[in-house]
């Protein structure tokens, strides 16, 4: 690795065809994969090494180009021609629904071409598992697309970022990760967008799939799959990025021990047309937000009763089925809102959300 490269020589190019070939014939036999470059840590620099939670634009230093970041890890052109891309260079806590749907309609032309085999995205870890599970609902492709990002800054001693990236081109580049639906590849693990989440705030182990949703392992470069994702996805999803141009706002209810329904009242005010409530326990909530969430169902909001618990499933209770609302079932709330979006594209019907909720 040439973390110099990677660090420092920010190149203004915002697209490159790496054609930085070898001999024609090697080329031919490595598949071709687009790299998609959206910003996050993996992209961030620090003032020093040990800068290693204090970096990037809030610290003053700008971002790394897709073309630094590629430089860097030569290594990736022993597993694919690479072409790359900067689709946008912000924190992942920042990206808009707009820079949303512009990825991903970006995604879906590429892997429609002939001339692309698998989609690497590096993005920010924080909402890694957002974009990951949007795009695993909306590509039509059997072809590989895989997340990655760092934890730690490009700068950083010990930064996880160059193997985390020459990894998830190996996989994007592999026969063996096509048909698993979106995947997400770091630190040295391969896991479903379905089952993913991250876990803890700085530690390089962040992804986990508590309730299953780990694929397999990366090691040496290569990947070894133990399962495949069970739930519907990609090109057997029943949603289309080619038919979204917008979403519908649903907002996320966070409930604590006494907590009211006011937020509730304000996402509706709000213009929300789903609520997603994240309760204790078994989706269980104070009695004034579930006065909120009827009123709001009456209203034609549709309400979607999760869990603030990270793992176990919500299933359909007499209570809440009788309100209308619908079971997030093993959706964590931040799954939920992405697939309560998507379903109200299609409909407003409480048993045909719920159906998409089972499926999904
Ligand atoms: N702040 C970062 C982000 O863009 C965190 C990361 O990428 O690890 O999500």
């Amino acid at each position: 690795m040439n973390l110099k490269t990677f660090t420092t020589s920010v190149l203004s190019a915002a697209a490159f065809a790496l054609a930085a070939a070898p001999a024609l014939a090697q080329q031919a036999a490595k598949a071709n994969v687009a790299i998609l470059a959206t910003g996050g840590t993996i992209a961030s620099r620090g003032a020093d090494t040990l800068a290693l939670t204090d970096y990037g634009p809030g610290a003053g230093m700008k971002q790394v180009g897709i073309q630094s970041l590629v430089s860097a890890v030569p290594e990736i052109e022993k597993f694919a021609n690479v072409s790359g891309e900067q689709i946008f260079n912000v924190g992942s806590s920042k990206i808009s629904m707009a820079n949303w749907l512009t990825l991903a309609k970006r995604t879906h032309e590429l892997l429609a071409s002939d001339g692309v085999d698998g989609v690497v995205i590096t993005h920010g870890t924080d909402t890694l598992e957002e974009t990951a599970y949007f795009l695993n609902l909306v590509l039509k492709t059997n072809k590989p697309v895989v997340l990655v990002g760092s934890m730690r800054p490009s700068t950083g001693i010990s930064a996880d970022g160059p193997l985390n990236l020459v990894n998830a081109v190996a996989l994007a580049a592999s026969p063996a990760a096509q048909s698993k639906g979106v995947l997400v590849s770091m630190n040295d693990r391969i896991s479903s967008a379905f089952g993913v989440m991250k876990t803890n705030t700085t530690n390089t182990g962040t992804f986990k799939s508590p309730d299953g949703g780990e694929l397999g392992y990366m090691q040496n470069s290569q990947p070894f799959f133990i399962s495949s994702p069970a739930k519907r996805h990609t090109s057997n999803s029943e949603f289309d990025i080619r038919q979204i141009d917008s979403l519908p706002r649903v907002d996320i209810n966070y409930t604590t021990l006494g907590s009211d329904g006011v937020l509730v009242d304000a996402a509706v005010a709000a213009g929300a047309r789903g609520i997603v409530n994240a309760g204790t326990g078994h989706a269980n909530m104070p009695v004034a937000i579930m006065e909120s969430l009827v009123a709001a169902q009456k209203k034609g909001v549709a309400v979607v009763v999760g869990s603030r618990v990270p793992t176990g499933i919500v299933t359909p209770t007499g209570e809440f089925s009788k309100a209308g609302f619908v079971s997030s079932m093993m959706h964590s709330p931040q799954k939920a809102r992405i697939l309560l979006m998507l379903a109200l594209t299609k409909t407003q019907d409480p048993k045909e959300l719920q159906r998409i909720f089972d499926a999904y």
